[in-house]
């Protein structure tokens, strides 16, 4: 297949491929265009068609190649890409077998009819059975009118046996296909029965609206213990990717460019009910990376309404920092004792979660407020607490200016200095245990390793292609301290003068890995091109934060140093080193 994929790339233009699907503008070397898979004004999605890749630098900071490309706007996986563009490229494929091809195509379409007619087999039960009838007056006291429920397609599965897998029978359905689509189970010695018994069922739709799966919620006589039970993953249903609600959320989440993420079904259908549509739920399953990158199409906010125990609950911490290495930024709802939204919206009204939606609170100020409740800041036990659950809050953070502003909030708070604070950040480990995202292998690109220094190097960086004539504001001695490639991009800028930038980028052509990381540095600074920027204070700005950190670090090697002279006793050369250490956090503060 491989050889196939590089017969496609090589007969098309990732500049050809992209302009069928969006309006690209010249931009140096480079094409700009608005982002299709997030919200912008201003255009942030490049593409190189020298290095034949595109890169959002916008919401989604994402990128790939023209495969990555079609996968993420027509929505299909690799293989249908790989369709798609062989056709553009008039390259035949041999290694895609048309018979599984069209197997599957059947599979799929004959799994969406069973779902479909389950659902309304499970409709009809609710209308008009006794015991349907008492689960949809159960329905209706916990709020929902009968518009919602026609509205969501809510049903009830009769407890029975195999009174749905009987009726698909009757309509010509194979048992091998209705175990398949999930609604019944096959068990060794030839026993064949319904999954979903005496229970409440709400459907779960793909992104069209198509029914795929189910929840069912235990109602009425009824021996099984589990109080939710899912549709298994099937063809059509991957509960890794589908996210309840969305179909019918899409619209609003866009519009009110925010997405607020339930646990229940019952509290996203009552609010969409309340009229907050942009409301969806990650029923009885962890939110995972895939649920992000989903929801990441529509919005880069969040708000979330989980029961958030601080203490507890890793799954939720680990979401949350997967959401914010995703750029989301996230707010959390803030908890109302053990009422669920459903249960606000049922007694309290609409209103009334409108109100509580509206005072969600930034994550940060959450960990903050739920790492001090109940504490005694005074207290150096409580302090000691204090500083274990939220340090490590801050170590994480990935805006230094947030990071900043913590740090003298929790100094404030503890009253331990901010210098202490940070030495004791210093000391903190963090196991992210998160899964590493795609397109890793170019180190350069992979901003989360990026530490507070490079970051500034590459700031001045983007200053100086944006600016080239301001290279002389970086000090010749300055400019041997940064690292390649950037140390070779700005010595070559200073030594050409007025060498066009397009000609320094192509310069690194010979090494890949420094050449896509220029080109990168390029694109991002274009990002800038018409925007009404100080250069000089810019800069200077860079330039003092740069020095500041090159000083931190001696003090961190000085502070070091000190310790092991502690442990010798050598008090004359302790003091020197202090002199030395106090000299330039004094300077620090200037
Ligand atoms: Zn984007």
């Amino acid at each position: 297949m491989s050889s196939e994929i590089e017969e496609i790339k090589s007969r098309l233009n990732i500049v050809d491929v992209l302009s069928g699907y969006i309006k690209l503008e010249k931009a140096g070397i480079n094409y700009r265009a608005c982002c299709p898979f997030h919200k912008e004004k201003t255009p942030s999605f490049f593409v190189s068609p020298s290095r034949q890749l595109w890169h959002c630098f916008g919401g989604c900071n994402e990128g790939g190649d023209m495969f990555k490309f079609v996968m993420k706007i027509e929505n299909v996986e690799f293989k249908e890409a790989l369709k798609i563009l062989a056709h553009k490229a008039g390259v035949e494929l041999k290694t895609v077998n048309v018979e599984q091809e069209k197997r599957q195509k059947t599979e799929k379409e004959t799994c969406a009819s069973i779902c479909e007619l389950s659902a309304k087999f499970f409709e009809l039960y609710l209308e008009k059975t006794s015991i349907g009838k008492k689960a949809e007056e159960y329905l209706k006291d916990r709020g929902l009118s009968d518009v919602t429920i026609k509205e969501w397609r809510l049903g009830y599965s009769t407890n029975s046996w195999s009174k749905l897998a009987e009726f698909l029978i009757g309509k010509g359905f194979e048992r091998s296909d209705i175990v398949k689509a999930g609604v019944a189970i096959e068990k060794e010695g030839n026993k064949f029965f319904d999954r979903f018994r005496g229970r409440i069922i709400f459907p779960i739709c793909d992104m069209s609206g198509r029914v795929v799966g189910f929840t069912g919620r235990i109602f009425g006589e009824n021996n099984d213990s589990a109080k939710y039970l899912n549709t298994p993953n099937t063809i059509l249903y991957d509960k890794s990717k589908i996210i309840f609600g969305l179909d019918k959320a899409k619209e609003s989440i866009r519009e009110n460019e925010f997405c607020i993420l339930v646990e229940g079904n019952m509290d996203c259908i009552m609010s969409h009910q309340a009229g907050m549509k942009n409301c969806v739920a990650v029923s009885g399953t962890a939110l995972t990376e895939q649920h992000l990158n989903i929801l990441k199409r529509y919005t880069n906010k969040l708000v979330l309404s989980f029961d958030m125990d601080f203490a507890g609950n890793n799954a939720t911490k680990k979401a949350i920092r997967q959401a914010q290495l995703l750029d989301f930024e996230i707010k959390i709802v803030p908890s109302f004792g053990e009422k669920d939204p459903a249960d606000i919206i049922l007694h309290e009204g609409g209103e009334r979660w409108k109100e509580i939606v509206a005072e969600s609170k930034p994550i940060n100020e959450f960990y903050f407020d739920s790492a001090i409740k109940s504490r005694d800041p005074k207290d150096i036990k409580d302090k000691k607490l204090i500083a274990s659950d939220f340090l490590p809050i801050i170590k994480q953070m990935l805006s230094n200016i947030e990071r900043a502003y913590w740090i003298g909030k929790i100094s404030d708070v503890l009253d331990i200095s901010e210098r202490d604070i940070i030495k004791e950040l210093e000391t903190i480990r963090i196991e992210e245990g998160i899964q590493e995202r795609e397109d890793t292998k170019n180190d350069f690109l992979n901003l989360e390793r990026k530490t507070r220094g490079e970051l500034i190097d590459e700031e001045l960086a983007i200053l100086i292609l944006l600016f080239p004539e301001k290279i002389d504001l970086i000090g010749e001695s300055l400019l041997h301290s940064f690292t390649s490639p950037i140390k070779d991009l700005l010595l070559k800028i200073k030594e050409k003068r007025d060498i066009k930038t397009e000609e320094v980028v192509n310069s690194f052509q010979s090494d890949d890995n420094h050449f896509n990381y220029i080109n990168y540095l390029l694109m991002k600074s274009e990002l800038n091109k018409n925007k009404d920027i100080d250069i000089d204070k810019e800069i200077g700005v860079c330039l003092k934060e740069k020095s500041s950190i090159s000083k931190k670090a001696e003090q961190k090697k000085l502070s070091k140093e000190i310790k092991e002279l502690e442990k010798k006793g050598d008090f004359e050369q302790i003091k020197v080193l202090s002199e030395k250490f106090n000299k330039l956090s004094q300077n620090n503060n200037e």
